[in-house]
């Protein structure tokens, strides 16, 4: 029988959610996408002292904006508890967990012990059952943590999907605490009763918790069950080749919306970000989510590079259909209190090509639905004392054109040029200048075109 894939993306709501963090949760749900499978947000908010509701919020947001959609969820683990106290108590029952009544004193002398006879700090085992073992006297006013008896011979080993075969002898591992003295769970024991009730298939998640997967299988095995498939994804550096955080400049991923960017050029930058398909480096989101395999994840850190995804935008801009690009850039327009008309998609078209991002694009598009304030300096030096006169006769031939097109406003310019004997710089840039604010810019009658003809007039007669 084939098992339906099911996948997870698990974050602890405690802070900051940065690209980095959210490949791991574009690859699981590719992944279930591929394999036609399930996707599963599960929210790790046990740590209360630093979880927020505002964090789950930023996530769930950041998500919906990239459209990396759950099947399931988001399931919260504060509101499973019940379900951990059971199976906490069913392990206590079968012997696979067992209470510890060492005191934090006893802990603390303990370690202090092994780190002057240079050993390894860990449990010594002493509130351990073993067959024939009398346990010490327990002792009063001492509230238990539960152990997870882990066994001690032999090791664990998984396959990972990432970092091939990985083994671990068990007497590395001590006997984890999965409830504290409150009877609260721990973030291992938690994470495996959600793997196991959730049917999770594969786990697909950062290699910084690579070393809680040996414990995690243990206890999955001590509960009866086969652990997940499991793909370690290298870490993501910043350009600087440290470890991605806020402090090194990471920007959360709405900032990219505002920035400009499109979900899925940072889908198709981020799934090039430790995976490869060939030397593909374009792809649609359609076109990753059937190729998206665990068999072509990269086993090295990559960098965070914003040069490469500006150019994957520009790539993914110039593939969108007009149309598309215009709700974008109009939605950029309305942050800066600019209405649009029907002629965007056209204003797209024209200068997309020399854009990377929608911001780009709207500062293009904005000259056309809000006066422009050209640069002095630019002024200056183009509107002169030569283009001056030549501005002049061209405008007053605009006003006379029986029609406002392309081809009839180039044959103006033409016209202009020849009568002032002028090159076609030397009236182009002054009136892009005027017209849009910019003096170097695609073809003038394609620019002029779009604007009103009275816009134009009236821009033109500000050269004086
Ligand atoms: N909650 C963990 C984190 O945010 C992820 C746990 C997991 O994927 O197993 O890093």
């Amino acid at each position: 029988m084939n098992t339906r894939v099911r996948t997870r993306f698990a974050p602890s709501p405690t802070g900051f959610i940065h690209l980095g963090n959210l490949r791991s949760a574009l690859y699981p749900w590719a992944f279930a996408r591929a394999k036609g499978g399930d996707f599963i947000l599960r929210i790790e908010d046990t740590d209360l002292e630093r979880s927020t509701q505002e964090a789950v919020d930023v996530i769930v947001q950041s998500m919906a904006w990239l459209g990396i959609t759950p099947d399931e969820g988001p399931f919260y683990q504060m509101q499973r508890m019940a379900r951990y106290r059971e199976v906490l108590a069913q392990m206590l029952e079968a012997g696979t967990a067992y209470r510890c009544y060492m005191s934090r004193e006893e802990l603390d002398a303990l370690r202090a012990r092994q780190e002057a006879a240079h050993q390894k700090p860990r449990y010594d085992g002493t509130w351990r059952p073993e067959p024939g073992k009398t346990l010490p006297p327990i002792p009063e006013g001492v509230q238990p943590v539960l152990r997870f008896r882990n066994p001690q011979e032999g090791s664990v080993a998984w396959d990972d999907a990432v970092k091939g075969r990985v083994e671990i002898a068990n007497a590395e591992l001590d006997d984890l605490i999965i409830a504290r003295p409150d009877g609260t769970p721990t973030y291992n024991f938690c994470v495996v009763v959600d793997d196991m009730d959730m049917r999770i298939t594969h786990v697909i998640r950062g290699d910084d918790h690579v070393n809680n997967t040996p414990r995690q299988i243990n206890i999955f095995r001590a509960l009866g069950c086969e652990p997940p498939v499991y793909a370690h994804l290298p870490t993501v550096l910043d350009d600087r080749g440290a470890k991605l955080s806020k402090r090194n400049g990471a920007k959360a991923v709405t900032q990219y919306r505002d920035e400009g960017y499109l979900p899925d050029a940072l889908i198709n930058y981020l799934a090039r970000l430790g995976w490869s398909h060939g030397d593909d480096e374009i792809f649609s989101r359609e076109q990753f989510l059937q190729w998206f395999d665990l068999e072509h994840l990269g086993k090295s850190a990559t960098r965070f590079d914003e040069k490469k995804l500006r150019w994957v935008n520009a790539q993914h801009m110039r593939a969108l259909p007009d149309a598309e690009l215009a709700a974008l850039v109009q939605q950029q327009l309305e942050g800066r209190g600019i209405q649009a008309d029907a002629r965007l998609p056209a204003i797209c078209t024209l200068f997309k090509d020399r854009c990377e991002t929608t911001v780009e694009l709207a500062d293009w598009a904005a000259a056309y639905f809000a006066d422009v304030q050209p640069d002095a300096a630019e002024m200056e030096k183009h509107v002169n004392d030569i283009s001056k006169p030549a501005i002049a006769a061209l405008r007053d031939k605009l006003a006379a054109l029986p029609e406002w097109t392309a081809p009839a406003i180039s044959e103006a310019f033409s016209k202009t040029l020849e009568e002032h004997q002028l090159k076609m710089p030397k009236l182009a840039m002054p009136v892009r200048l005027l017209a849009i604010g910019q003096a170097r810019a695609p073809s003038v009658d394609a620019v002029l075109a779009l604007h009103t003809r009275d816009t134009v007039l009236e821009r033109l007669a500000r050269a004086g």
